[in-house]
């Protein structure tokens, strides 16, 4: 049955993409985690086990409270559904392997990290701390030597840290922590390649928003999504992209 792991894998991407919701709503809120359980943010009602099945009660209820009829954020189905589809991701490139489970983790951290930046432009350091120690600890599973993950956080890190030396607070302490996590990770190459790709895609969109005057030259876009977003592509196809830039210098 070809079918049967993608598929649970799938369910499985809902439901921890359920759980990410919960930490992008409580984590920079400073709220547990774990309890109280799902309660409307409006209204406070508690949200019935049968109206919190990740995607079809958002669709069912017409993304509203049943209680209050106060709307449900879009961002809700939103993370479940790209978490889901990251799962199946991973699963086409790593197979049903214990690699795929770990990546799967690391994809979840970054989303939840990006929903986060993105409203509140913070990095709570609970999640990449403990992205951190879980990549340093899983390090033994990991196609990665321990010693090019220890250089990964260090350089991914410590190229922020200078940053935000010299710049005097243009590069925030959760962006330093993120890509301390990403190098661990990924080790040192694919962490340079996050770099490139984070600063590259973020330096591009600042320029169009500037363009479009939605930003001015002082506002802030938050950084933590490009490096994100950066991470996966490192992730997926960082290997072949050092490989052919590398190909074009021999
Ligand atoms: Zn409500």
């Amino acid at each position: 049955m070809p079918y049967l792991f993608p598929f649970f894998l799938f369910l499985c991407g809902l439901l921890v993409g359920s759980f990410a919701n919960v930490c992008i709503y409580r984590l920079p809120r400073g709220q547990s985690i774990i309890w109280p359980p799902s309660h409307c943010p409006s209204c406070q009602a508690p949200v019935k086990p049968y109206d919190n099945i990740p995607l079809l009660s958002f669709l069912l209820l017409r993304g509203r409270c049943r209680a209050c009829r106060h709307p449900i954020s879009w961002r809700y189905p939103l993370v479940e559904a790209l978490n889901a589809l990251l799962y199946l991701l991973v699963y086409s490139y790593y197979g049903f392997h214990l690699l795929t489970g770990i990546y799967a983790l690391l994809l979840t951290i970054l989303l939840i990290v990006t929903f986060i930046d993105l409203e509140h432009k913070i990095i709570p350091d609970r999640i990449t701390l403990s992205g951190l120690l879980a990549g340093l600890l899983l390090n033994p599973l990991l196609p990665v030597s321990f010693f090019d993950a220890l250089l990964g956080g260090l350089i991914g890190g410590g190229i922020f840290l200078l940053v935000a030396l010299l710049s005097r607070g243009g590069m925030g302490g959760g962006d330093i922590k993120l890509m301390a996590m990403l190098g661990v990770f990924l080790g040192w190459q694919r962490a340079l390649l996050t770099i490139f790709l984070g600063v590259s895609s973020g330096a591009l969109v600042g320029i169009v928003l500037m363009l479009l005057r939605k930003k001015g030259r002082k506002d802030q876009v938050p950084f933590g999504p490009f490096l994100a977003l950066g991470g996966m592509v490192a992730l997926f196809w960082g290997e072949a992209i050092i490989a052919w830039y590398l190909s074009l210098h021999a």
